[in-house]
């Protein structure tokens, strides 16, 4: 894998902020670039396909997956979602980093198939913290947020398998954090 960029995975329970701590790394990272998910999740307020996900139906995704185009894939919440191959060979040019905003499943399947992949987990600072801001959020029901809170008690657990963990305090200071983590990766003498 050497001669391209850096493969980093950015992971935290739904309603955890790694989609805004994303957005700010890549207003200020030119070097970084987001792999696109593909999903069976319906599509939620402003998003657009090629933009936030490539929205696809079931049959679609199945062909994807039985051709093996997905690096990784899981079901969350009900939905599919999955990283395409294609996607991180196409962003993940000469020195430029490419970045996956994907759930712990994930990641931990990726490290599995890349060793020298760079997994960042980002915490909320309290379980209450997270419950508040999935309700502020306002995008899910209830019962979605009750299965979203579950679901986030066993992703914390996992976060000893990542290689670095930061915690969600203010917006401002997790990006800090996780803009040291890539810039000291980029400086790595050996992977
Ligand atoms: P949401 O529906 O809120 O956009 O995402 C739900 C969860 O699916 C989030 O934890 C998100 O990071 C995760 N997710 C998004 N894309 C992928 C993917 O390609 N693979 C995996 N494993 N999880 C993903």
């Amino acid at each position: 894998m050497r001669g391209t960029g850096r493969l980093l995975v950015l992971s935290a329970p739904s309603g955890g902020g790694k989609t805004t701590i994303c957005e700010q790394l890549l207003r200020r990272d030119r070097k970084l670039s987001r792999s696109i998910s593909a999903t069976t999740r319906p599509r939620r307020g402003r998003e657009q396909h090629g933009r936030e996900y490539y929205f696809w139906n079931e049959a679609t995704f199945k062909r994807h997956l039985r051709a093996g185009c997905f690096l990784e894939w899981a079901k969350v919440h009900g939905h599919y979602y999955g990283t395409l191959r294609s996607e991180i060979a196409r962003r993940r040019r000469g020195d430029r980093d490419v970045i996956l905003v994907i759930d712990v499943q994930g990641g931990l399947a990726v490290k599995k198939q890349d060793p020298e992949a760079v997994l960042i987990f980002v915490k909320p600072p309290t379980y209450r913290v997270l419950a508040e801001r999935l309700r502020r959020r306002g995008t899910d029901s209830r019962k979605i947020i009750r299965q979203r809170l579950r679901n986030a008690r066993w992703e914390m657990t996992q976060a000893d398998a990542y290689d670095y963990v930061v915690v969600n305090h203010t917006l401002a200071r997790a990006v800090r954090q996780v803009e040291a983590i890539i810039t000291a990766e980029r400086l790595r003498r050996k992977r």
